[in-house]
């Protein structure tokens, strides 16, 4: 038997926050369209995130304009089955036509007439455009240089779950954004010995003179910065809503016991080598951190506001040993290592859609999300149009922008002319 073919206009494919965003802002345009999710609502903030996170930005910053989070604390971190069901609730708000456990195989362009053929697994849909939604972080990336040694237990950040998962005995955890500090200071404060190999990074005060860094950022200019600077493609940021919410200051999980190493560069032979920039890196970050005082304290002066001052915020822990002397190699065995834990990113894969939207590269070529092949967009990518395309608030004003262009675009294809043109004739001389 021969299943139907749905017919929309519009498809969108994840139902993360960007898919929810995207199919609010297109309901408001009158857009038919579909959202097509292979699991559930919001699914990786429930299970692709490990057991106690919460926000790292608190509840009034980190969610959508149309609503707040209910029953939470406007300065608050929401838990992550929080902010789950916080998109499960907006889009009930307008009954987002969302279909769950529906995942897209392939999209292709039809041939000799508009559109794209997707298929999915649960039949065929026609659709003028495709808005591809499936989030800024899809494979975890585990870099080469990871050992091979089979008795060691190594995850990515994306499966950990909790401290109980992991066997007995100390952890490297690698890398120092925001989800290796978190792990790695749970698992310190678990009772497990933790090494952390610090790459270059920011690390903005959690808060500062009453006010969260996201509104600092924010009134900054920050967020809507348009591209990353030159030379700072490799650097993360750690913060952290953890516990109610703290700086992370690296001296002072130093201090509690964690050894800090530099960035990791090989394993041979059980020996783990490491760079020996972490007191470079550690250094870069302090800057950062006081040159984010330094820009709050000039705007607070410059508006006349009335925050008070904050001068404890200032104070420079001591150095632990392992920042007085780094260590450059660890034999992992000796200092009890039994687990890796890589926190080293994410790659994106849209090997499921088959279109002329990429480069040598394979990477999205868009503009703010307007890919290079009319009809196909992208939603959610890091810096699609800004610092904060990738975070909930950000994806929620680039969703609205597309959303824009496709009702624009519906506008030129409705055109009909009214009357056959009559073009005057050439006046002869
Ligand atoms: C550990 C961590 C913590 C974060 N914390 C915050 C935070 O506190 N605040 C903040 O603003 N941002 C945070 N972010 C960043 C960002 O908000 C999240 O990554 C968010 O999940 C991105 O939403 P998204 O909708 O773009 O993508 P996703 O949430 O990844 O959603 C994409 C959806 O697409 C679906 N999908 C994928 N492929 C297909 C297919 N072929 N067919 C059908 N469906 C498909 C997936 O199942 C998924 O549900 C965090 C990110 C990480 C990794």
């Amino acid at each position: 038997m021969t299943q139907a073919i749905t017919q929309t206009d519009t498809l969108v494919v994840g139902a993360g926050q960007a898919g929810v965003a995207m199919s609010e802002h297109l309901s408001k345009h009158g857009v038919p369209h579909l959202v097509l999710e292979r699991s559930r609502i919001a699914e990786r903030w429930r299970s692709g995130r490990w057991d106690s996170l919460v926000a790292n930005g608190p509840a009034w910053h980190d969610r959508f304009p149309g609503l707040a989070f209910e029953g939470l604390a406007p300065d608050a971190f929401a838990p992550k089955e929080r902010v789950a069901d916080y998109f499960e609730a907006y889009a009930r708000q307008f009954n987002a036509p969302i279909r769950t456990g529906v995942e897209v195989t392939s999209v292709l362009r039809n041939v000799g007439r508009p559109g794209f053929t997707v298929h999915t697994s649960d039949g065929v849909i026609e659709a003028n455009r495709v808005v591809a939604a499936t989030g800024p972080f899809q494979t975890p990336v585990i870099p080469a240089i990871a050992p091979t040694d089979t008795a060691l237990h190594q995850i990515h950040s994306a499966d950990y779950r909790n401290p109980g998962q992991l066997p007995q005995g100390a952890v490297l955890v690698v890398g120092a954004g925001s989800s290796g500090v978190q792990i790695a200071d749970e698992l310190q404060r678990s009772g497990r010995q933790v090494y952390l190999s610090v790459g270059a990074h920011d690390r903005p005060p959690r808060a500062y003179r009453q006010r969260d860094f996201c509104w600092w950022l924010g009134v900054l200019g920050e967020w809507d910065q348009a591209a990353i600077k030159p030379g700072r493609e490799h650097v993360t940021i750690a913060v952290s809503g953890a516990h109610g919410g703290k700086t992370i200051d690296f001296r002072e999980l130093a201090l509690r016991g964690m050894t800090l190493v530099g960035p990791t560069e090989s394993f041979h032979g059980g020996v783990a080598t490491f760079q020996p920039t972490l007191l470079e890196n550690l250094a870069r970050g302090d800057e950062n951190y006081l040159a984010l005082l330094d820009a709050a304290d000039a705007y607070i002066e410059r508006n006349g506001l009335d925050l008070p001052v904050e001068p404890e915020a200032r104070r420079v822990f001591a150095d632990a040993e392992c920042v007085k002397q780094p260590i450059l190699q660890l034999d992992l065995a000796r200092a009890g290592i039994t687990s890796i834990i890589w926190a080293t990113g994410f790659a994106v894969d849209y090997r499921w859609l088959k279109v002329d939207a990429f480069d040598a590269a394979g990477k999205p070529q868009h503009q703010r999300g307007v890919s290079s092949e009319a009809g196909i967009y992208f939603l959610g990518l890091p810096w699609q149009s800004r610092r904060g395309s990738s975070f909930i608030w950000g994806v929620w004003h680039d969703a609205k922008y597309l959303a824009d262009h496709i009702a624009t675009q519906r506008q030129y294809l409705e055109y009909r002319v009214a009357a056959p043109l009559v073009r005057p004739s050439p006046v002869s001389a």
